[in-house]
């Protein structure tokens, strides 16, 4: 268990696909519990593996009830639109704006042990999941900012 260093916006880091996992080891478990440990210490809704260095497709998620660990997530299904405010803890607050996102997400994704699962989460777990999906794709998401026409 340890805290790490979380990066900030302009690290090279941040900009990059993440590559996908392919050994689940005590590497990925440690990896799975310091992302934890980090999100905790920063009082974040989630964070991904690439905010803290590692360019592995790996995220966690724990905000309203919802706490998961996320390897190699994707979108399965989506439906409907919330819009709301965002902000990360690799971005200055001053950038915090109104991204529209899917208002109910599936997630297909594996655990640390190399099991497969599927969840489906709604409003802020939604949105949280979508951006730190984004994160896996070097995306931060201010460049998704809402505007109302
Ligand atoms: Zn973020």
């Amino acid at each position: 268990m340890a805290i790490r260093k979380i990066f900030q916006e302009g690290e090279e880091c941040l900009a990059k696909r993440c590559r996908e996992v392919t050994v689940f080891d005590d590497k990925l478990s440690q990896l799975i519990d310091d992302l934890f440990d980090t999100l905790k210490k920063a009082d974040g809704a989630g964070l991904a593996a690439p905010q803290i260095g590692v360019l592995r497709r790996v995220a966690v998620v724990n905000v309203d009830g919802v706490k998961m660990e996320l390897v190699n997530p994707q979108i399965i299904a989506a439906e409907g639109q919330q819009i709301g405010e965002e902000g990360c803890l690799s971005v200055d607050f001053s950038k915090n704006c109104e991204v529209l996102r899917p208002q109910k997400v599936t997630v297909r994704a594996y655990d640390r042990y190399g099991k497969m699962f599927e969840r489906t989460v709604t409003d802020l777990p939604a949105r949280c999941v979508c951006h730190e999906l984004d994160h896996l794709e070097g995306i931060l998401f201010y460049t998704r900012k809402y505007q109302c026409k």
